[in-house]
């Protein structure tokens, strides 16, 4: 015999009931056979109490956000390569790079890369060239 704490889910009662196996309960649910005493409704759910499935369901989250914290850096790790394999470095000359892309049509099969200030980008934009910026992690082991 097993014990189930149920609650009906239309008006909010608990109530233990007993089922010969777990399979019992679900074979009942199944066929609407679980009623509300008060109701008789057969929205009727096992509730699921207990402390340790608090404190594993917390794990589980801080285990999935170090996940995602680590493939969010991978990306951005990916990216940066990608970047820097694709782009030539210009440094702190970006913004003079960049206009000397725009405004001489100097040809550049690639893109440029490199460090500008807020006020620099602003500039930019406003002159109608068009930037991106970057997460960038620094000292990455490369
Ligand atoms: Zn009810």
């Amino acid at each position: 015999m097993i014990k189930y704490k149920l609650t009906c889910k239309d008006c909010d009662i608990m109530f233990d009931s007993w089922f010969s196996t777990s399979k019992e309960y679900e074979r009942l649910k199944k066929k609407k056979f679980l009623n509300c005493h008060i109701c008789n409704s057969s929205n009727i759910e096992k509730t699921l109490m207990s402390p340790s499935i608090l404190n594993s369901k917390n794990n589980v989250k801080t285990k999935i956000l170090n996940k995602k914290y680590k493939q969010a850096k991978e990306t951005i790790a990916e990216y940066q390569k990608f970047v820097k394999d694709n782009f030539d470095y210009v440094g702190e000359n970006f913004a003079h790079e960049a206009r000397s892309i725009h405004y001489k049509n100097k040809k550049s099969s690639k893109g440029i890369y490199g460090t500008a200030t807020k006020e620099d980008l602003k500039a930019l934009k406003e002159e109608g060239i068009e930037t991106e910026t970057l997460p960038w992690i620094k000292n990455t082991a490369n």
